[in-house]
């Protein structure tokens, strides 16, 4: 991986910042904070997490901590406002068309995205969101886009273009921009087509009572009132799939919206407090203000109960925190619970591919047929 393609989340991969014995000399570790933010995640984290113990309060729960993930993330601030499409673009090829479209998320929001369209079935066809994650040019390297050989690398190296890959096995897919990528970038990140502008707006939006999480998954369900105008979706099959942020941003839309009815999620399942607290270096779009607090990970995933969900992991994947695929597990654990409530151990599904940080992909299109066609 060159220098233009770490990102924000890779970019301290391998280090333990948890060890401090290779500082130099002029830190002394007894002044840093980070033990005292560990101690403080002990005494107060996951105060809202799930331990419903049959559907009924599991019902209560999930109403309650959706309408406490909206407050916090800024969700319930955003404006609704009429989508007005556009179409700007479409552009052929051999098994597929892509259109680029806008739509008005908020007043004065304009998402661009791509829409993949087969060629070689009939509408209406099933539904793939496929949000990107850092380092893929936005949309681009999803909706396999290869004109720029730094987005060409991308899809080599993260087995990226996973929205050309399901379009190809014929599904409608939709690739967005999230806000500050690709075409949405903000000045201060515009240099590089692959860097993200999570940061800049996060600095913006929270002393404003908002999150760059709250911002995306918003967007998303704006894109789901968007795919239920178009005939040529087939709304009551919608699935979503992501690596890295584009797990993140699916974890959150199918955790707060039922309409996702089917759910992959590739390089974000952990433990908050290694992955994330730990780990904090990691890009600013990962932090809501009082989420360690509320939940932890496998809280949004027990909030998916009953739809089926996908989790990739990969064995070296270092976002999973120190303990690796430990980290992943415990939040596995907690999720399976919900799942068990309703009798739907098999909709929940950990997949463990031999490899590091990357879109895996083996079992993603069986699992999307199994559940959505
Ligand atoms: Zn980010």
């Amino acid at each position: 991986m060159n220098e233009s393609m770490q990102t924000p989340e890779t970019m301290n991969q391998g280090k333990n910042l948890g060890v401090q014995n290779d500082a130099p000399k002029r830190f002394q570790t007894s002044l840093m904070m980070h033990s005292y933010m560990q101690q403080r995640f002990k005494n107060v984290a996951r105060k809202d997490g799930f331990r419903a113990e049959n559907i009924p309060e599991f019902k209560v729960w999930k109403e309650n901590l959706g309408n406490l993930l909206r407050d916090i993330t800024g969700y319930n601030t955003m404006i609704p406002a009429p989508l007005t499409p556009k179409i700007t673009e479409e552009v052929k090829f051999d098994d597929y068309l892509r259109q680029r479209v806008e739509i008005q998320t908020e007043p004065g929001v304009i998402m661009p995205l791509y829409v993949l369209i087969p060629h070689h079935i009939s509408p209406p066809y099933p539904v793939i969101l496929a949000p990107h994650g850092h380092g893929s040019g936005g949309k681009s390297a999803v909706a396999g886009c290869r004109e720029d050989p730094i987005i060409a690398h991308a899809i080599d190296h993260f087995n990226y273009d996973y929205g050309l890959q399901f379009v190809l096995e014929g599904f409608i897919t939709f690739c967005p921009d999230a806000r500050g990528f690709g075409e949405r970038q903000e000045f201060a990140s515009k240099e590089d087509i692959c860097s993200s502008s999570c940061q800049w707006i996060n600095n913006m939006a929270i002393p404003l009572g908002q999150t760059v999480t709250g911002m995306w998954t918003w967007d998303l369900h704006r894109l789901i009132d968007y795919i239920e105008t178009r005939e040529d979706c087939d709304s009551t099959r919608i699935g979503s799939a992501g690596l890295s942020g584009g797990a993140l941003q699916t974890l959150w839309a199918a955790a707060l919206d039922d309409r996702i009815k089917c759910s992959i999620l590739s390089g974000y399942f952990y433990g908050y407090k290694e992955a994330l607290l730990d780990r904090y270096t990691n890009c600013s779009c990962n932090y809501v203000p009082h989420l360690f607090e509320c939940i932890d990970m496998g809280d949004l995933g027990a909030l998916i109960a009953p739809r089926p969900l996908l989790i990739e992991s990969g064995t070296r994947d270092p976002l999973n925190g120190a303990s690796g695929l430990e980290n992943v597990k415990s939040q596995i654990k907690i999720a399976k619970r919900a799942y068990h409530l309703f009798n739907a151990e098999d909709a929940l599904k950990n997949v463990v591919f031999d490899g590091e940080h990357r879109w895996d992909g083996k079992q993603s299109v069986k699992w999307m047929n199994q559940w959505l066609i």
